[in-house]
């Protein structure tokens, strides 16, 4: 066994499974684009102080999962960073930090991140995991919320993935959930000898998580709550209503889901998740997202509207290999340059730039530092170049040149090496 291996809950995404990766980054950005989304990149550590203020405690991101990083030679307390759990609360802090609120509304953010969380690992669980994020700022209509459920329906939709299933639920207003979160924990107080231990924990710091635990005594609980929808002002309802409106006006089907609630305190009114029944029957959850109006104020930025979805790219890309969804290989290469002796590798080096003058989309291979023709030759087959071209003294001397086309072994010959790259200038 090597030295050294991957960090627990870390995984090395080798070249033969790049291409998935590569179609669902480049689908997902598409289709953001295609709605009118723009890229942002912000860094991978933040101050601590961002996370404590923007998750809150109560949740396992908080109190288990962040990972403090801090610098060997940094000893002040006050230069206390963390890996980021999530993106909002970076992405938030860019669009504060840069008063985007005076440019023209509304602003729709992506940007595929990677994410750090210490929890215990699991299949479709890392502690390095990478997700698809957007942010839709500066609306509080709920056309932001519901376009933000379409794009990521989009996404889904244009990678063929079948069996997702779209859970919506509205909680209200933060002053509606505060009240409905007393009321809740009143009653959860009352059974509280029939909770798990870590939903007791929880009746009264995020007693919402409580709805949405998947341990069986709870969800026996629950079942008598009180809803939030019981909670709801009309205002808040009308909300609701209209979102789901334009749903099924695009539609995208979902199911009413009264249990479900996101993990962290600062929603509001829309909250929703994509999730998809695996070979073992369990529920996964490929992502999630809502409405976030309360987290601006608790960053002291600008009171401007906030809707955010993050798809779990590890997840899609596993459920693109379950559900056998066929993805673009990645491209082999036109042309693999094999040279046959010295001069012909001489040669070849030097003609190198010029093919990419040439043809500069051309996927080039080549090994000049072998010298055994056979095994350059049986590598040019192994990577099923297109073509192959032989270089030696005598088509150094002669200017003519054979080229091989390895997909259907036919030969073609060229009294120059500019009619060849003429040939060659179309098949890049
Ligand atoms: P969250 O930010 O917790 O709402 O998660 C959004 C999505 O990210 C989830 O639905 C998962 O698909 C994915 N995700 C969250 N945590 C992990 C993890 N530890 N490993 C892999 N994927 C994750």
């Amino acid at each position: 066994m090597a030295t050294f291996q991957s960090p627990r809950g870390t995984r090395d995404i080798l070249p033969e499974d790049q291409p998935s990766w590569t179609h669902v980054k480049r689908v997902a950005e598409e289709v953001a684009m295609q709605m009118g989304f723009s890229p942002i990149t912000v860094p991978t550590y933040e101050e601590l102080s961002l996370f404590q203020r923007a998750i809150g405690e109560g949740t396992d991101i908080q109190d288990k999962e962040l990972f403090i990083v801090r610098g060997r030679q940094s000893n002040s307390d006050e230069e206390r960073y963390a890996l980021r759990p999530e993106g909002t609360a970076g992405i938030v802090r860019a669009f504060i930090q840069h008063g985007m609120q005076t440019r023209t509304q509304p602003v729709k953010l992506f940007s595929t991140i990677q994410n750090f969380r210490y929890d215990r690992p699991q299949k479709g669980r890392y502690r390095e995991h990478t997700q698809f994020d957007l942010e839709y700022f500066g609306d509080v209509s709920p056309f932001a919320d519901a376009w933000i459920i379409y794009t990521s329906w989009r996404i889904l939709e244009r990678l063929e993935l079948h069996t997702v299933q779209l859970d919506v639920n509205s909680l209200g207003t933060e002053e509606e959930r505060i009240h409905y979160c007393k009321k809740l924990s009143l009653y959860l107080e009352a059974n509280a000898e029939a909770l798990s231990e870590d939903s007791r924990r929880r009746i009264h710091t995020n007693p919402l998580r409580v709805l949405d635990s998947k341990d069986r005594n709870d969800q026996g609980v629950r079942e008598h709550a009180p809803t939030l929808a019981d909670s709801l002002s009309e205002s808040s309802a009308t909300h609701f209503k209209e979102v789901l409106s334009y749903l099924t006006t695009w539609n995208i089907p979902f199911t009413i889901n009264p249990f479900l609630v996101r993990g962290l305190d600062y929603y509001s009114h829309t909250a929703f998740e994509w999730t998809v029944n695996s070979d073992s029957g369990q529920q996964s959850s490929l992502g999630g997202g809502g409405r976030y109006d309360g987290l601006m104020k608790k960053l002291d930025g600008p009171h401007v509207g906030a809707v955010g979805v993050a798809l779990g790219l590890d997840r899609v890309v596993e459920l693109l290999a379950t559900q056998n969804v066929p993805v673009p290989k990645s491209k082999k290469p036109d042309l693999y340059l094999i040279a046959a002796d010295e001069k012909g590798t001489v040669f070849c080096t030097e003609i190198i730039p010029k093919i990419w003058q040439y043809c500069p989309k051309l996927h080039l291979e080549c090994d000049l530092g072998k010298v055994n023709v056979g095994n350059q030759l049986k590598r040019a087959v192994k990577i099923e170049s297109h073509y192959v071209l032989v270089i030696g003294t005598q088509e150094q001397e002669s200017g003519n040149f054979t080229l091989k086309n390895l997909r259907d072994s036919t030969t073609e010959h060229y009294s120059s090496l500019e009619s060849l790259l003429e040939f060659l200038k179309n098949e890049g």
